[in-house]
C-alpha cells in the first residue's frame, strides 16, 4: 500500500464526517469530532516532545481515547506501544524496559505505577485518562486491578522525588490542532510495538510497518465481500491491546467507516445490552466468546440476527461452537488464522457456501504459503502432507524489536530476490484446493516414543467425551527420556473423573500412543487474555502435582 494508517484515517474522516465512528456506554462521537481530537492530542504530544520514531506506551483498555491516541501518535510519525492495562507493576515495567517509550498515555488505575518507575527509565510524561465515569460498570465486571501491587512498588519508592510530569488526558485536548505541513509517516516507517500473546514464551515486540497494517485492513475488505462501507456497526469485544483487536478494530473498523461499539471487557450482559440501541453487524471474536454470548442470547430472548459478519480466531474453533453459533443468529461464522507476526490475519474461510468447517480457509489476497520439513525448511511438502506453514506478504512483519537472533530466526531470505518468508511455527496440511489445517503449534507437539503427538488432536478425543468440559494435553518429561502424554481436564458439572472411561474413549478415536498416560481433573485451565489455553503453564501445575 502506498498509504499509511495516518492518510488512512484521514479519509475516513472526510468521507464519514458526521456518522458515528466510536460509541461507549451510549455516548458517541463522530468521525469529524474524532478527526479534531486526534489533531489536538498529536499537537500536545509534539509540544511534550514526542518526535518520529519515539515510542509511546498506550496502557488502555477499549475506550475512545485509547483510538484516538493511537492515531495522535501515528500522526507524527512515532510508534504506539500497546499494552495489556491489567498487567501487573513489574510485568508492565519489564515491557517499558524493553520498548523504552519517553511517554505514556495510561488509564487512571495504573498511573501511580507508571509514575513510579525509576526515573531513569526514561518516562517524562504520564498521561492519565480517567475513565472512572465508565468504573461502575467495570466494576461490576470485575477487572483485576493491579492497585494492590502498585502500592507495594510505591513504598520502596517513595524517598525518591517524582521527575515526571504528571499530565491528565483533558490537558491533551485543550491544545490548538497540529498544523497540516507537519511531516507525516511514510508507509515504510513503524507505527505499532505489538506485543505477541506470551504463549510459548516472554512477549516479544513485533515490529509492524504502516504498510504492513494498512495492508491487512485492505486484504480484511477484499475477505469480507458484502461490506457496506459506512454502514456496519462493529463490537469491539476484543482488545485492542491485543494484534487480532488492533486491526480487526482500531484500523478495519475505522478504514470503512464503521461505527465501532467499545467494550472494555466481554460481558454477556453488556454486549446484549447494547444490542437493542445498536445492533451489530460485524462481531470479531473467539470461541469462548461465541459460545457465552449464543447462549446468554438464547436465554435472555435477545436476537442476534443483525450480526452478518462473525469472525473467529487465533485458537481452533470447534465444529459445535460453529453449529450453535449459526443457529441462534442465521449467520454465518467463519475461521480465520494469524499470528501478531502478520498483523494479523494471514488467511480465512470465505463467507459463503465454498467456507470449509475445521479449516482457517485459503491465504489472505496477496499472501503467499509454503509447508516446509520443519526440520529442513528448504524442503518443500506435497499436499495433505503435515509440515511447518511458511507465510509471504505485504502484511508479515520486519523483526522483533530488541531481538536480532530471533528475529533472524524466523525470517528467511526468499532467495528469489521477494523478501522473506516468515517460520510460522505451526504444523499445518493445505488441500490440493488451498484450504489450509492447522495441526497444532511445532513447540507444543509431544515427542513419545519417537512419534509426534499433536496436543489438540488428544483434547478433540477427550472433549467428544460427556464428561469433560475443557481439555489440556501437554507431554510430561518420561522417566527414559521423552515424554508422556498427560491431559487436564475440568469436568462437566456434577461429573466425576473416570480415568479408565476416558482412556477407552480416546483409545476409540486415537492410534495408542496418542493416549493420555495420565489425566488430571483440575477446577479450570490458565488462559491467556483473549482466552488461550496456556499449555506452558498447564504444564508447570502437572509437574508439579504428579
Ligand atoms: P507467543 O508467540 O508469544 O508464544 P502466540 O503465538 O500465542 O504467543 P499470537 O501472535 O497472539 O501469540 O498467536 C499466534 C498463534 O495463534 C499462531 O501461531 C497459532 O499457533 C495460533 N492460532 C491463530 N489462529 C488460529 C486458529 N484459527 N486455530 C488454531 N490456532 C491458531
Ligand atoms: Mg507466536
Amino acid at each position: 500500500p502506498k498509504e499509511s494508517l495516518v492518510d488512512m484515517i484521514e479519509a475516513a474522516v472526510r468521507s464519514y464526517r458526521a456518522s458515528v465512528a466510536l460509541e461507549f456506554f451510549g455516548e458517541t462521537t463522530t468521525y469529524a469530532e474524532m478527526g479534531e481530537q486526534i489533531l489536538r492530542v498529536a499537537n500536545a504530544l509534539r509540544k511534550l516532545g514526542v518526535r518520529a520514531g519515539d515510542r509511546v506506551a498506550l496502557v488502555l483498555p477499549n475506550c475512545p481515547q485509547h483510538i484516538v491516541a493511537f492515531y495522535a501518535v501515528l500522526r507524527l510519525g512515532a510508534i504506539a506501544v500497546e499494552h495489556n492495562p491489567l498487567y501487573t507493576p513489574s510485568e508492565l515495567r519489564h515491557q517499558f524496559e524493553d520498548h523504552g517509550a519517553t511517554t505514556a498515555i495510561v488509564w487512571d488505575k495504573v498511573h501511580d505505577t507508571v509514575m513510579d518507575f525509576p526515573d531513569d527509565m526514561g518516562v517524562a510524561h504520564v498521561v492519565a485518562v480517567d475513565l472512572t465515569r465508565a468504573m461502575p460498570l467495570m466494576k461490576r465486571l470485575a477487572l483485576r486491578l493491579p492497585v494492590k501491587k502498585a502500592k507495594d512498588a510505591r513504598s520502596a519508592l517513595t524517598a525518591q522525588p517524582r521527575a515526571k510530569n504528571a499530565l491528565r488526558w483533558e490537558d491533551l485536548l485543550e491544545t490548538r490542532k497540529l498544523k497540516k505541513s507537519h511531516p507525516r509517516p511514510a508507509p515504510a516507517d513503524t507505527a505499532v510495538l505489538q506485543y505477541t500473546s506470551g504463549t510459548t514464551g516472554a512477549p516479544k515486540g513485533a515490529i509492524l510497518s504502516h504498510a504492513n497494517l494498512r495492508a491487512n485492513a485492505l486484504q480484511g475488505e477484499a475477505w469480507v465481500q458484502g461490506l457496506r462501507p459506512g454502514k456496519e456497526v462493529v463490537y469491539a469485544v476484543l482488545p485492542m491491546f491485543h494484534a487480532y483487536g488492533l486491526t480487526l478494530c482500531l484500523t478495519f473498523a475505522m478504514s470503512t467507516g464503521s461505527r465501532l461499539v467499545l467494550f472494555p471487557k466481554f460481558d454477556e450482559g453488556l454486549v446484549l445490552d447494547a444490542v437493542r440501541t445498536s445492533p451489530p453487524t460485524f462481531l470479531p471474536a473467539v470461541p469462548p466468546i461465541y459460545e457465552r454470548l449464543a447462549k446468554a442470547a438464547a436465554k435472555r430472548g435477545v436476537s442476534l440476527s443483525s450480526i452478518r459478519f462473525a469472525i473467529s480466531g487465533a485458537m481452533n474453533l470447534p465444529l459445535a461452537t460453529v453449529e450453535a453459533w449459526e443457529k441462534s443468529t442465521g449467520g454465518q461464522l467463519v475461521e480465520g488464522y494469524g499470528m501478531t507476526e502478520t498483523s494479523p490475519v494471514a488467511a480465512g474461510n470465505p463467507f459463503s457456501t465454498a467456507r470449509r468447517a475445521g479449516t482457517v480457509g485459503v491465504p489472505f489476497p496477496s499472501t503467499e504459503i509454503r509447508v516446509v520439513d520443519p526440520e529442513n525448511p528448504h524442503i518443500d511438502r506435497g499436499f495433505d502432507e503435515e509440515g511447518e506453514l511458511l507465510l509471504r506478504g505485504p502484511q508479515v512483519f520486519s523483526g522483533y524489536w530488541n531481538r536480532p537472533e530471533e528475529s533472524l530466526a524466523v525470517l528467511q531470505p526468499a532467495g528469489d530476490g521477494g523478501g522473506q518468508w516468515l517460520r510460522t511455527g505451526d504444523i499445518v496440511s493445505v488441500s490440493p484446493d488451498g484450504f489450509i489445517t492447522i495441526v497444532d503449534r511445532m513447540k507444543e507437539l509431544i515427542i513419545t516414543g519417537g512419534f509426534n503427538v499433536a496436543p489438540s488432536e488428544v483434547e478433540d478425543a477427550l472433549l467428544s467425551h460427556e464428561s469433560v468440559a475443557d481439555a489440556a494435553v501437554v507431554g510430561l518429561p518420561a522417566s527414559g527420556g521423552g515424554e508422556t502424554v498427560t491431559a487436564a481436564v475440568v469436568l462437566q458439572p456434577g461429573a466425576t473423573l473416570d480415568v479408565e472411561a476416558l482412556r477407552e474413549h480416546c483409545r476409540g478415536r486415537l492410534s495408542a500412543y496418542k493416549v493420555p498416560r495420565q489425566i488430571v481433573a483440575v477446577e479450570e485451565l490458565p488462559r491467556s487474555m483473549i482466552g488461550k489455553v496456556l499449555r506452558r503453564q498447564v504444564r508447570a501445575q502437572l509437574s508439579a502435582l504428579l
